[in-house]
């Protein structure tokens, strides 16, 4: 398929956030390159990556940034939301104040942002089970309340990664299609 025969194109852009150390690069490299670092350290300067999927026939080029560390300074500048179709908010299932953390994300979320932004709360490190700080249910809870899908993921063992990100990326293909 080219654009010769008319082929409809879509480039979304998708942002990731929530706290430090979270594992929002690690689940970016996971779904798109299915790299996983034990020992990733936060680069300088936002970076994103292309990753491409087919939706009823159509190419679907997701554009997904990465923060790249700058949420250590408490600030993720206007350029890093600006032009969003979709978000993933990101907590650590084992650390609960990443969790108490995501009122203050869906604050600049909201701030920087419209409410067709397909947004999605992340519950990462699914496979800590036996340190678990935050339950399923109350994942599940904030994000009936906030109006958020939801999931639980592994960016260790892949699981739901995929999902997570294909979830939003067809939300957003039903918002402007
Ligand atoms: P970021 O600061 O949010 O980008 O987080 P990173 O992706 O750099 O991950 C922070 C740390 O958590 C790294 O040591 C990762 O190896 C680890 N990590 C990331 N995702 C997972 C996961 O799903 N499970 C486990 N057990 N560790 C993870
Ligand atoms: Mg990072």
């Amino acid at each position: 398929m080219s654009d010769d025969e008319g082929v409809e194109e879509y480039l979304f852009k998708i942002v990731i956030i929530g706290d430090s150390a979270v594992g929002k690069s690690n689940l970016l490299s996971r779904y798109a390159r299915n790299e996983f670092n034990a020992h990733s350290k936060a680069t300088i300067g936002v970076e994103f990556q292309t990753q491409s999927v087919e939706i009823d026939g159509k190419e679907i080029k997701a554009q997904i940034w990465d923060t790249a560390g700058q949420e250590r300074f408490r600030a993720v500048t206007s350029a890093y939301y600006r032009g969003a179709f979709g978000a993933l908010l990101v907590y650590d299932i084992s650390r609960r104040a990443t969790f108490d953390n995501v009122a203050r994300w869906l604050d600049e979320l909201n701030s920087h942002s419209d409410t067709t932004v397909a947004r999605m709360l992340v519950g990462n490190k699914c496979d800590l089970e036996n340190v678990r700080e935050v339950t399923l249910e109350e994942g599940k809870s904030l994000a009936e309340a906030e109006g958020l899908f939801f999931l639980e993921t592994s960016a260790l063992d892949s699981t739901n990664v995929r999902t997570a990100f294909e979830m939003v990326i067809r939300e957003i293909y039903n918002n402007v299609s």
